[in-house]
């Protein structure tokens, strides 16, 4: 049976992103829509998204909230000819902002008013569409009162056949605001409680919303699923989650492999597959070009394309960076994040020149050239919900360094030359030693062409396609209605 699907997210590529969730929140929906499934995505209109490019459907929608009546237009895109994007316009909120969450100042002061809208909004949304959705599936902390307004319209007797599931792309976001909060909710008293409501150690917790009142809750990969019920990685969530028992699994993220498909991109300077690999050296030379590097066939280059913060292991590189640079290897990082990181990378560049390249910033186009040109790619997370990065670098034929975690242990194996299986190399504790180890395991065996080959091979000739998620997300669906 084909189902109709609202997909709720606060970022969608490529009308909004800043992380991984944009990628998910364009790529999933279209995969369902490819299965059959009728499916609409709810996206706010941003002012980064210009609404000339958009339809405007006339509709409006009105949402009470803290005693105000605030009132929204709907406007239409589409992400493929299947898959329609319904973008909630309020200027105010979204309109006049340029960005999902905020500016250099921070994040914008207003966000609990802005996304506790935006559920309302998306649920008096699905009110007004003549075929009401079968599945409302929210998308992380920005859409986790969603399922708990949803499950209040369902006893007052609405959107009766409507069933809830949620996201969490990452735990360590959940959407914390003043207990005054509370009030923009228009909920019932009895939900201003730790137990049973929305309230968590005395803040109104959005995520922690999400994780009590969906019908089914699942996050991005199954590894993450059994750390994030453990006190290390719960975030105080762990609880809540490990009483959702049967209802709470992981469900490994795909990659859009149209947008990282290197015998098609057009933002690297040649194509190339499995099999014919020499447009990949065409990459590796523009990339060592373009950050000044020395250009040393026998030297793998490491690239890293990452937010610039602890998650994501940069105080580990830091920790190790003396030891790290006696290796033979030179390294490229495109990241932005936090300041401490982004000053120890460019002295790093500064007291290795020739060697390390590192640029400040956000450019996609660059990242893809990172992928198709580095050796081997970086990604020592201490905690990694699902991660994408490490799957475009296995398409690219660039096998990855990782920590045993999350999405990073599913989609990585570790490089047995006695079996001839494993795409890339795998530590386990997130320390400096560990991970130098592997780093040294891999600079060793890239001087071994006939083992390199065999690992750039089974890493391009998985598949890291949404079908198989798509197919789960399905069968997860059908067990709610
Ligand atoms: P996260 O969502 O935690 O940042 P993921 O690996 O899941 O990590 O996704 C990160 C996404 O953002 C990838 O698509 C990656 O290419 C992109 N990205 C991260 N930093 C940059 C950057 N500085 N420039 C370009 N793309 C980036």
């Amino acid at each position: 049976m084909t189902l109709n699907i609202l997909f709720v997210s606060s970022e969608i590529t490529p009308f909004a992103k800043t992380g991984g969730l944009g990628d998910v929140g364009s790529a999933l929906p279209r995969a369902l829509s490819s299965l059959g499934h009728k499916v609409t995505a709810v996206l706010p209109r941003y002012g980064s998204i210009p609404k000339k490019a958009l339809e405007n459907t006339h509709r409006q929608i009105t949402v009470a909230l803290g005693g105000e009546s605030i009132t929204a237009g709907i406007f239409k895109g589409a992400l493929d000819d299947k898959t329609d994007v319904l973008f909630i316009d309020q200027p105010e909120l979204f309109g006049n902002r340029p960005n999902p969450y905020g500016d250099d100042k921070g994040d914008y002061p207003d966000n609990d008013r802005r996304f506790i809208f935006f559920n309302r909004a998306v649920i008096e949304l699905a009110k007004s569409l003549s075929n009401a959705p079968d599945i409302l599936h929210c998308n992380d902390w920005q859409c986790g009162l969603a399922p708990l307004y949803l499950k209040l319209e369902r006893e007052r007797g609405n959107l009766q056949k409507t069933a809830s599931v949620f996201t969490i792309h990452n735990l360590a976001y959940q959407g914390h605001f003043p207990k005054k909060s509370f009030r923009l909710t228009g909920l019932p008293k009895s939900f201003l409680k730790m137990n049973g409501g929305v309230l968590h150690h005395g803040k109104l917790a959005a995520l922690k919303s999400g994780i009590l009142f969906a019908g089914a809750v699942t996050t991005v990969s199954p590894t993450y699923a059994r750390e994030t019920i453990l006190p290390e990685l719960g975030f105080g969530l762990e609880g809540f989650l490990e009483k959702r028992g049967g209802s709470f699994c992981g469900i490994l993220n795909g990659i859009d492999t149209d947008e990282w498909n290197p015998e098609k991109d057009p933002l690297i300077p040649q194509n190339y597959s499995a099999k014919n690999l020499a447009g990949k050296a065409a990459c590796r030379k523009e990339l060592l070009k373009r950050f000044e590097l020395e250009d040393n066939l026998a030297r793998p280059v490491i690239g890293m394309v990452s937010r610039l913060i602890e998650q994501k292991g940069f105080d580990i590189i830091e920790a190790a960076a003396d030891d790290l640079l006696k290796l033979d290897f030179s390294l490229v990082v495109l990241g932005a994040g936090q300041k401490e990181y982004e000053t120890f990378l460019r002295k790093l560049a500064k007291e290795h020149p020739g060697r390390v390249g590192a640029e400040i910033g956000y450019d996609n186009a660059l990242s893809h050239l990172v992928e198709a040109g580095a050796d081997i790619f970086l990604m020592p997370s201490r905690f990694e919900p699902c991660g994408l990065n490490q799957m475009y670098s296995l398409r690219y034929g660039t096998p990855p360094i990782v920590r045993a975690t999350g999405g990073l242990n599913d989609t990585v194996t570790d490089w047995n030359p006695a079996t001839g299986e494993g795409n890339g190399f795998v530590f386990e504790k997130p320390s400096p030693d560990e991970m130098l180890e592997a780093v040294d395991r891999a600079v060793a065996t890239f001087g071994k062409q006939d083992e390199w080959r065999k690992i750039i091979r089974n890493g391009m000739n998985a598949d890291l396609s949404w079908q198989a998620s798509a197919r789960e997300y399905t069968a997860l669906y059908h067990s709610l209605l």
